[in-house]
């Protein structure tokens, strides 16, 4: 086993279901792209971060690879999770799509693997999670779980593999709270991730975000992040600015009242922002 070395960062750590520790907090990587892009990861990683989220969609894996060496960060001092993208479900495609994402970070083993959305029109993530076990059997990947997924999908994957994503990061921020799917996450050992944890920001104008950053003396983004580490949830923000990455990371030294938790729990809309995982089938295979 694989273990994270965490001591030398603040963020607390989590244990997923196969015994791999992970931060509870990481660096979305998403758009973070263009020209500095290394450089933005440089800075992120010097600013304490010890986990990365890529995915094959986002173009960055090099990027993120060339970070992490740039950074004269040991190895096992930085956790790194890639996704699978839609085209390439199914058995035979998810080895090879593996195999191409670890050439561009660079890496020998990957941290996480996550099936980056369902895709229930081709039917094929079933196999797809499988081929993710024989990569976990052959120590390329330390942990294996899904993105996107729906109480459904999970069923099915846990019912015909026998077993349970470490995983699922799905959209999860106070206006799409996702309290159903983390009441299934949790009588399963599933960890659950939140991807836009900021809402992108559509959560830092509410009345109750700005009343409670007043009372605290933090940022909205701050209070947000913090309900997410108080919930166990794991969060990725995303920020390409230096300033706002280390406000992001600065939320482990305050605490929300059970109060205050319930107060945040109340502005749930149901609201999501991005695709329904039923429906998304970009670049999916025929
Ligand atoms: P986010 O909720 O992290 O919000 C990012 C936005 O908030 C950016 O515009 C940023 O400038 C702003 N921001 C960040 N910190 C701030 C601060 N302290 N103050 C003010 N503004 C701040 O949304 P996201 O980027 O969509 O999600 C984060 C990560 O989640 C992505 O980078 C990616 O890694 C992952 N993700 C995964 C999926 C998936 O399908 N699995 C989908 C979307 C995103």
């Amino acid at each position: 086993m694989v273990t994270y070395r965490f001591e030398a960062s603040d963020i607390p750590a989590i244990v997923l279901s196969d015994g791999q520790v992970m931060p509870k907090l990481g660096f979305g990587a998403y758009k973070v792209d263009g020209g500095d892009a290394v450089g933005t990861l440089v800075s992120a990683l010097e600013l304490g971060y010890r986990s990365i989220d890529t995915a094959a969609f986002y173009g960055n894996e090099e990027e993120v690879g060339r970070a992490i060496h740039d950074s004269g960060l040991p190895r096992d001092e930085v956790f790194v999770t890639t996704k699978l993208w839609n085209a390439d479900h199914g058995y035979d495609a998810t080895m090879r799509a593996f195999d191409a994402s670890l050439k561009r970070l660079g890496l020998d083993r990957l941290d996480l693997f996550l099936i980056h959305w369902p895709v229930p029109a081709a039917d094929r993530y079933v196999d797809t999670f499988r081929a993710m076990q024989a990569l976990k059997r052959q120590g390329r990947v330390v942990s294996i779980g899904v993105s996107n997924f729906t109480r459904a999908h999970l069923e099915r994957v846990i019912g015909e593999t026998g077993e349970v994503p470490a995983i699922n990061q799905v959209e999860l921020h106070p206006y799409y709270a996702q309290s159903e799917l983390r009441a299934f996450h949790a009588a399963h050992g599933i960890v659950t991730e939140a991807w836009s944890p900021l809402g992108r920001g559509a959560e830092f104008n509410d009345s109750v975000i700005i009343a409670l950053a007043d009372k605290l003396g933090r940022t909205p983004a701050q209070v947000i992040l913090r309900w997410h580490m108080q919930l166990g949830n794991v969060a990725i923000p995303k920020s390409g600015d230096p300033k706002r990455m280390a406000e992001n990371l600065a939320i482990f030294d305050f605490e929300l009242t059970g109060r205050e938790m319930t107060q945040i729990a109340g502005i749930d809309k149901g609201a999501r922002q991005g695709a329904d995982p039923d429906l998304f089938d970009m670049d999916a295979p025929a």
